[in-house]
């Protein structure tokens, strides 16, 4: 597998009338991966080394949240206004609002390179309306990776995480350090500390972690669709655990 062009996004940070730039390659058989797991165990810097390896598009639901927020005050709308003040809290934006958001980029869904869903589903509702919308569009997951990390580590990770203003990478002081210190390697763009990875907000969103979307877990077992990978250890070496993972099971998938 070679790296792929990074996706450029702008149709899921967005919306449906932005158009991506970078196109899907053709011929390929795309990946659509949802992946799991407590915050803070490294799903969205999972999500971009997969994205680099497997072409797939890197869909955070917490990214268009977050891009929502930077705009002006007037550009938000009234559900917007309130999503984010769940947000800022640590707990889980309702359902219906994420439903929405979802479904109008449904176009993303249909990317020719497939995606990865980093964030969504967190409930066991938006989990049974994916799965509805997906098979009513003909669309099926290829498998769904849970990483799993002891509750310790998660803390120390949540709290030197930093993300790029700009493009959204994600570093860690200590783990993934940027080349220059508050500076993206890939944009320059300023890396600030996410509002929620503040630790009033850290332990709201564990609780609603346990509560609201570890049961997914179970959901995609019965499924057949769940994976199980260890996030210990480097952000490469538990991207190389993941592909030996995935690709058995891409070949049942296809058979
Ligand atoms: P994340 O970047 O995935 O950790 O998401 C940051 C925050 O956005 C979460 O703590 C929630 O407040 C909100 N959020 C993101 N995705 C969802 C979702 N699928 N359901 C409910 N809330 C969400």
């Amino acid at each position: 597998m070679s790296p792929q062009k990074t996706k450029d996004r702008v149709a899921w940070l967005q919306g449906p009338s932005a158009r991506c730039e970078v196109v899907a390659a053709s011929g390929r058989t795309p990946w659509r991966l949802v992946l799991l797991g407590a915050p803070g165990v490294g799903k969205g810097t999972q999500a971009d080394l997969l994205n680099q390896r497997l072409g797939a598009c890197h869909l955070s639901t917490g990214d268009v949240f977050r891009a929502a927020g930077s705009r002006s005050e007037c550009e938000q709308s009234p559900a917007m206004k309130e999503a984010l003040g769940y947000m800022r809290r640590g707990a889980l934006v309702p359902d219906s609002t994420v439903w929405e958001m979802v479904r109008e980029r449904i176009g993303c869904l249909h990317c020719g390179d497939g995606f990865i869903l980093d964030g969504f589903p967190r409930t066991l509702g938006q989990a049974e309306s994916l799965k509805q919308l997906m098979d009513s569009e003909g669309l099926a997951l290829t498998a769904v990776v849970n990483y799993d990390l002891p509750a310790s580590e998660i803390v120390a990770r949540l709290g030197g995480r930093r993300t790029c203003e700009q493009c959204k990478a994600v570093f860690h002081v200590t783990e993934r350090p940027p080349k220059v210190a508050g500076r993206c390697d890939r944009c320059a763009g300023n890396l600030l500390q996410r509002e929620d990875d503040r630790p009033e907000s850290i332990k709201v969103r564990l609780e609603a972690y346990d509560r609201s979307t570890a049961p997914l877990i179970e959901f995609y077992r019965k499924l057949g669709l769940l994976i199980q990978v260890a996030a210990t250890g480097s952000p490469d070496g538990i991207c190389a655990r993941t592909l030996a993972c995935l690709g058995p099971q891409r070949a049942e998938a296809l058979a």
